[in-house]
């Protein structure tokens, strides 16, 4: 079965009672038992069934399982946001004076949470670049994961996931990849020897920006050393489930951050035209890209599918010659970047990425705003730079637009 095929038929069928086509919105809190006995083995993990919607419900199930299929994973936990879904994934492998080896141009969001866990004794290395040399040269005793993003944000750097998955495998600990950017579409993770996989299904997944949410899905492979990551060793029975029958009974109930009913309906519906969007997406971001490289406003653009790019060899062999939606270019000023920022017409300026509409950002003045120079010179954040989250737009008004407003500097 192919992606679009099984986007719509992979792990969905309609409901059986009423013959429903999309799972309906459960907006119910709590669910109702007939027998005591029935829900102590609930509880206790010997019969299936549904709770409380902080820990489990059926519209959000659905979710989950479609998003396991669809990256080949035997399970998937859905939380309340991206940032919620990175924050419990590595907590659950974490204690205190332990590290994580991280690439540096990540998501501004996940960078900000990664010096947060310094207060709790957690400590992250920043991989300078993505040679694999880098990775290792951080790795010791205490790393008990590496984490990568597939696409950086806004670096637009790209890891060789497979590369870091053998030298993940040869130290004993999990590779952890954001998939956000890429989505399954483009690429796959577990497919390259990614452990666990994360998604902010707020961006491409749900695609219209109506909801946050986020998606921990893990490939059951790993072969988890119980000494090293002692605090696993109680869900050993699970199997193949161990990681994910720890974090829902542990972090991801006790932390409240589920994703309501509603938003995981109306994700799970974006979901079904993600082929369709990306795409559409990547066409646009490409055939975007080499407009802008023409015009003598721009004095760079970057974007991996430019043959020219440094990442491009490697974004074309795992991404399977598409590149993403994401581009930035500089036009040699604060000033000047403000000046087309506030002068485009249908590309909307905030901080998302990921809509069907076109996103423009000026990321030195606003989600990196707190960051000193240094961390923002390793981020790949210039003060000329904008970020351009591409959408679904005709390509000739989404060229027309960017010309009318460079044109103004
Ligand atoms: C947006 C984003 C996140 C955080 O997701 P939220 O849903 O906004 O909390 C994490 N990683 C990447 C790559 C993102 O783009």
């Amino acid at each position: 079965m192919k992606f679009n095929t099984k986007l719509l038929h992979g792990s969905f069928s309609p409901e059986e009672k009423t013959g429903a086509t999309t799972t309906p919105i459960y907006q119910s809190s709590s669910f109702k038992h007939k027998t005591a006995e029935e829900l102590e083995n609930i509880f206790l993990g010997t019969e299936p069934g549904f709770i409380y919607t902080r820990i489990n419900n059926p519209t959000v199930e659905a979710f989950e399982r479609r998003i396991a299929f669809l990256e080949g994973g035997v399970g998937a936990i859905a939380c309340s946001s991206g940032m919620a879904a990175v924050t419990l994934a590595v907590l659950n492998l974490l204690k205190s004076g332990e590290e994580i080896v991280s690439g540096s141009g990540i998501f501004g969001g996940t960078y900000s949470l990664f010096q947060c866990l310094e207060d709790l004794g957690i400590t992250t290395k920043y991989a300078e670049d993505n040679r694999i040399a880098s990775f290792e040269a951080l790795i010791n005793e205490k790393t008990r994961l590496i984490f990568v993003e597939t696409i950086g944000n806004p670096k637009l750097d790209v890891p060789d996931i497979k590369k870091l998955s053998e030298l993940s495998k040869s130290r004993g600990i999990p590779l952890i990849v954001d998939n956000t950017v890429t989505t399954p579409y483009l690429l796959k993770p577990f497919q390259l020897g990614a452990d666990i996989v994360i998604h902010s299904t707020s961006k491409y997944i749900n695609g219209s920006g109506n909801s946050i949410g986020g998606m921990i899905i893990d490939s059951g492979k790993f072969k988890w050393d119980f000494e090293k990551f002692d605090s696993l060793k109680n869900y050993k029975k699970f199997g193949v489930f161990t990681y994910l029958a720890k974090l829902r009974k542990g972090l991801f109930k006790d932390f409240g951050a589920c994703i309501s009913p509603f938003n995981a309906y109306l994700s799970s519906l974006g979901l079904e035209t993600l082929g369709l969007r990306m795409d559409r997406l990547c066409d646009n971001a490409l055939k975007l890209a080499k407009n802008l490289q023409k015009n003598e406003k721009v004095i760079s653009v970057n974007y991996p599918g430019l043959p020219e790019n440094q990442y491009h060899d490697i974004a074309n062999a795992q991404f399977g010659g598409k590149f993403g939606a994401i581009l930035t270019i500089r036009v040699g000023s604060k000033e000047n970047a403000f000046k087309v920022i506030n002068t485009l017409k249908y590309a909307a300026n905030l901080a998302n990425i990921g809509d069907v509409r076109t996103l423009v950002i000026h990321p030195a003045s606003t989600i990196y705003v707190n960051n000193s120079p240094l961390e923002k010179e390793k981020m790949g954040v210039c003060e000329d730079l904008i970020r351009i989250s591409v959408g679904l737009e005709d390509i000739e008004d989404l060229e027309e637009d960017f010309s009318q407003a460079l044109s103004k500097i």
